[in-house]
């Protein structure tokens, strides 16, 4: 018989607010919220049992009424470097009947701990040299599946999470609504209480989706990933120029920069025989010459799938740092961590069609590195 009891909401994910309105329809105070939320974020509680500040009457009626539900590890891949890289389990939507898996990556180094996290189950855009592309879009991760990713990866590690990415899985200003709010509960400071400086996203250049990012009131990093200085190579390489040409994605990246004040920082993949002439340098410092922004060099990653896809040689990966210097561009080269687990970036995709050894994920780490604030 098929069970059609309604799932028990998830209390992971919900706002304060949000939290304090389902308790007070429950006749419970609305303070309780607070509690519960530190419980989660802080004491990293995984059921309401543990929440012995709480009544034990009021427990019981949260575990029969709500849920905390977080995500299933299925997999670890441990690097030589220290990145661990996730393959997840969605419990999810309940709309989706068949299981979605997606990757998070957790990447120590010194006295952070950065977490790469996914926002979509696939993408859209399907750059070529990117494994998330190559299987086209399933489906948005709601707020509590990007929160929980967070939250499970924190159980693994005694010291706290101190930087968030989004650079897993999908494009997150495709799904702006859900990622701002997981973003916003991170910097709550009932939630994970991380500075807003510690929180990046990253985008194709979705150019609404910036302007819209440049009119909240949370001052994150943002990452345009540029890969092109004109729009016939970035048409190729970032498909969804074609709807938002290099044009228009700059003055939206322009009014960003007014309004917040803020860097942006620029990532630009080098691809051998591809974007990485000299040419395409000089062509790439005068198109940011007079922005408030930073270059990230990302040498490609091997993904399996981009198979035409080369490093350039190192030396040239240097004539094209030196010559952006030239037009007075802040650059760095990235150094990729965890591409032994292909946990680097473009290397994420779903686990479950793992054809040749562990080759599910994705992650960036040049946050860990340079680049980004404190
Ligand atoms: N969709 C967003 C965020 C996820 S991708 C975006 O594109 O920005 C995160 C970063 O990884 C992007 O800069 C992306 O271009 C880069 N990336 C994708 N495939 C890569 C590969 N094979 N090697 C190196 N970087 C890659
Ligand atoms: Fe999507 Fe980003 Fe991969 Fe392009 S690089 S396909 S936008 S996840």
């Amino acid at each position: 018989m098929p069970n059609n009891d309604p799932v028990p909401e998830n209390v992971i994910g919900m706002s304060l607010e949000e939290l304090q309105q389902k308790l007070l329809q429950m006749g419970e105070p609305g303070y309780r919220a607070r509690q519960i939320m530190h419980w989660l974020y802080k004491k990293r509680a995984l059921s309401f049992g543990e929440m012995t500040d709480l009544p034990q009457a009021l427990r019981r009626r949260l575990e029969e009424e709500m849920a905390v539900r977080l995500p299933e590890i299925r997999k670890v891949a441990l690097s030589q470097d220290g990145t661990r890289k996730y393959l997840l389990a969605l419990d999810g939507d309940p709309e989706q009947s068949s299981e979605h898996t997606i990757e998070a990556v957790a990447i120590p180094e010194g006295k952070r701990l950065t977490v790469c996290l996914s926002s979509q189950v696939g993408c859209a855009i399907g750059c070529p040299f990117c494994a998330t592309g190559q299987e086209g879009f399933l489906r948005h991760l709601l707020t509590a599946e990007i929160v929980g990713q967070m939250l499970v990866i924190q159980q693994e590690f005694a010291e706290p999470i101190t930087n968030v990415v989004m650079m897993g899985m999908g494009e997150p200003l495709a799904n702006y609504r859900n990622v701002m709010k997981a973003l916003r509960l991170m910097n709550h400071a009932d939630g994970m209480a991380l500075g807003a400086r510690r929180l990046t996203i990253s985008t194709a250049g979705l150019a609404p989706g910036i302007r819209q990012l440049a009119g909240e009131d949370l001052q994150l990093n943002l990452a345009v990933s540029l890969h092109a200085p004109n729009d016939e190579l970035r048409n190729r390489l970032v498909p969804v120029n074609r709807r938002y040409p290099l044009k228009q994605l700059l003055a939206a990246c322009r009014e960003y920069i007014e309004k917040t004040r803020r860097r942006i920082t620029f990532q630009y993949i080098l691809l051998r025989g591809v974007n990485d002439s000299v040419k395409y340098a000089h062509q790439l410092g005068q198109l940011l010459s007079d922005l408030l922004c930073h270059v990230n060099l990302i040498p490609v990653n091997p993904t399996g799938q981009n198979g035409g896809y080369l490093r350039p040689a190192e030396e040239d990966t240097g004539t094209f740092a030196r010559i952006l210097l030239q037009y007075g561009v802040k650059t760095t080269i990235r150094r990729e961590r965890g591409t032994d687990i292909r946990a680097a970036c473009g290397q994420l995709k779903q686990g479950s069609k793992e054809s040749s050894g562990p080759s599910y994920c994705r992650i960036s780490t040049f946050q860990a590195s340079e680049g980004m604030d404190d």
